[in-house]
Parts: C-alpha cells; structure tokens; sequence
C-alpha cells in the first residue's frame, strides 16, 4: 500500500472551509489560490503577435503569411507535429532581449495567475544549433527573472533541458557550454521528442549533473511507456517526472510513486491538445490524486496548448466533477511540496494557500 500518511493535510479549520466552499466559488479560489509552476517550457509561452514583433525586430522570415495563420497551423495530431512547429517559433530568438522579453511575457502571465513560484525550462540546443550563443540565452532570461523577483513577487529558477532526439555528446557539450553560468541555473531536465529515446540514453550526463550539485527532472511518460519513467527515476535518478501520467498503465509503478511522493508535473490541456487524451473528461489526474501522488497542475507550452495556470486549473476542474476545492488545496501544496526551494519560503506559501481559502470560504 502507498504510504498515504506523508501528503499534507489541511489542518482542521481549512479542511472546514473547504468543504463548506459552494462549488459556484470554485472558479475565484482557482484564479486566486498560491501556486507554483514546475513544468513549463519558457519558448513554448512565446505568442504568435511576438513571435511576429520579434521576426520584424530581427528581420527573419516565418513561413506563416500572418499571426492568425499561425495560430491555424495549432492543430496538433501528436507530440512531433507540435514540435516542428515549435522550433519555427523559436527562429526568431536571437539576441538577449529577445530571451528578455519572451520571459518577462511570461513572468507576468504567472503572476496575475496566483503563481508564486516558477521553475523554468530552457532549450540552449534550439538556439546555440542557430548560432546563439548559450551566455546569450541565459543572460536575457536571468534578467527576467530578477525583475520579477522585484517587480511582481514571483520567484524563478531556470532548468536546463536537453533535447532527447540529440545525442548524449550533444548534451555533455551543452553541459559544459553552460557552466560558466552555473549560478543562473538550479538543475537539469529532459525533454522534446519521447519516443524511441529513452532516460537511459542520458545516464551519464544526468549523472554529472548530479555530481554539480544540480536538481534532476525529466519527461517520461507522456507518450512513452511506464518503462520510461523507471528508467528516469532508476538510472537518472530524477526528483520529479515531467507528465508521467502513463504511470497508471502500471499499478506497481503508481504504488511506488505514491509511496515515494515522487512529484509528477501533469499538465492538463497539453495532454488534451496533444491527444494523450481524447478529452479532459477522460484525464487521469483524479486517479493519481485519490492513489495519494503528489501531482500538479503545469502549463508545458501555454501559447500553444491553449492557456496558461489558470486556464488549466479551470478547463481540468470544469470536465472533472471529481475535483473540489479539497483536490485544488491539495494541488497547490504539492506544487510547494514539490518545488525547488527551502523550508521557509515552502511554508510562507502554503500559509498563504490556507489565508486563501479561508477568505474565498468566507
Ligand atoms: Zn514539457
């Protein structure tokens, strides 16, 4: 049996206001409640009116006539036909302020969504491969960052990912291209095209970067099998699984995971988008929840998906009658529990979660 006991629990007069919250409020203790972002894809938030302004900025061509012929093209069949579309995005990312500005969008986004904590995923190899160098990338996205510490009380770390479809010298480069920025990033992460590309491929690197001190993550189980996601938390020795949600494919995977509180980054309206689901009526997420996982809501590439925190709180919560207010007090402080932050910010935020509820409740 998983051992339940070590998720948190609301204390009694949360747990009250709770379960007196009429579900007609449900919607404003979504939008309000304190959440933290853990798996979202920082040039998966650029929106097709910037990526236009930054292509006239930096004079590259898109293969799109007009912003809403790109949007059009977001109709995704799976994993690898968004990804290529992805990429084209990207193109236009060439110098710091570019990485600024796509950052500071986002930074923004989160906050006005109650996010008080963001863990951020870059790509270098989407752009070092044009040409951009790594300290380019870095040093636009940290200024964001320190911005909004300042300016909109969000706190950000970046996680670096390597692309999955390269090789494994291709991430050691990548690896040792960045540690002269060490300090401007708190771990490493796995991620694009899952398929045929198992953690496996990437023990060694995953092992230096354990070796530096760095935090591991990695997608497993989003399109892969619930192999993927043992071998991630086996051989890569992951602290959290990107998606997992095909973990429930192995009901002795689900009670390990359980047991462990090992973190999964679920993210709702990508898995719609990218027909992992067909619909969000038929998402797992109740399940892992009620198993006693420590699941979370994430956005993944909110411009492309549909929507960012808020937006998938809403859109999961309105198809699942499952979810109630105790499923979003839950939701919100795995994403504490899970983050990448010590022991004192971790509970000013879920003091604020519980000062949350008890004012929605009323
Ligand atoms: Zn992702």
């Amino acid at each position: 049996m998983p051992d339940i006991h070590t998720r948190p629990h609301p204390d009694a007069t949360v747990a009250a206001a709770l379960d007196r919250l009429p579900r007609e409020r449900l919607p404003e203790l979504l939008r309000r409640i304190p959440k933290a972002e853990l798996h979202i894809h920082i040039e998966g938030s650029l929106e097709p009116e910037l990526i236009f302004s930054l292509a006239a900025r930096n004079g590259v061509a898109l293969p799109y006539d007009s912003v809403e012929a790109l949007r059009a093209a977001y109709a995704f069949s799976d994993l690898q036909s968004f990804l290529d579309i992805y990429y084209a995005g990207a193109s236009v990312l060439l110098h710091e302020a570019d990485f600024h500005d796509m950052a500071w969008a986002y930074l923004q986004r989160a906050a006005a969504d109650g996010v008080r904590r963001a863990e951020i995923f870059f790509d270098p190899q989407t752009h070092t491969e044009r040409g951009v160098p790594i300290g380019t990338v870095i040093a636009g996205l940290s200024a964001a960052l320190t911005k909004a510490r300042a300016e909109l009380g969000v706190d950000a770390d970046l996680i670096l990912c390597f692309l999955r479809h390269l090789s494994e010298e291709a991430a050691f480069e990548t690896l040792d291209a960045a540690l002269p920025y060490r300090d401007h990033f708190i771990g490493i992460g796995l991620d694009s095209s899952e398929r045929g590309h198992p953690p496996s491929k990437f023990e060694r690197v995953f092992a230096r970067g354990r070796a530096l001190g760095l935090h591991v993550v990695a997608h497993a189980g989003e399109e892969g099998p619930p192999a993927y996601i043992i071998e991630a938390l086996d051989l890569l020795q992951t602290e959290r699984i990107d998606h997992g949600v095909r973990c429930v494919d192995d009901p002795a995977l689900v009670a390990r995971l359980a047991a462990e509180r090992m973190p999964l980054t679920v993210c709702p309206l990508s898995n719609v988008k990218l027909c992992v689901y067909p619909t969000m009526a038929e998402h797992k997420l109740p399940a892992l929840l009620d198993a006693g996982l420590c699941a979370t809501i994430n956005s993944d590439d909110p411009a492309y998906f549909g929507g960012y925190m808020n937006q998938n709180w809403l859109d999961t919560f309105a198809a699942l009658p499952q979810l109630g207010a105790r499923e979003a007090w839950q939701l919100a402080a795995n994403s504490f529990e899970a983050a990448f932050a010590d022991a004192d910010r971790k509970a000013a935020w879920r003091a604020e979660v519980d000062r949350v509820v008890l004012e929605v409740a009323g």
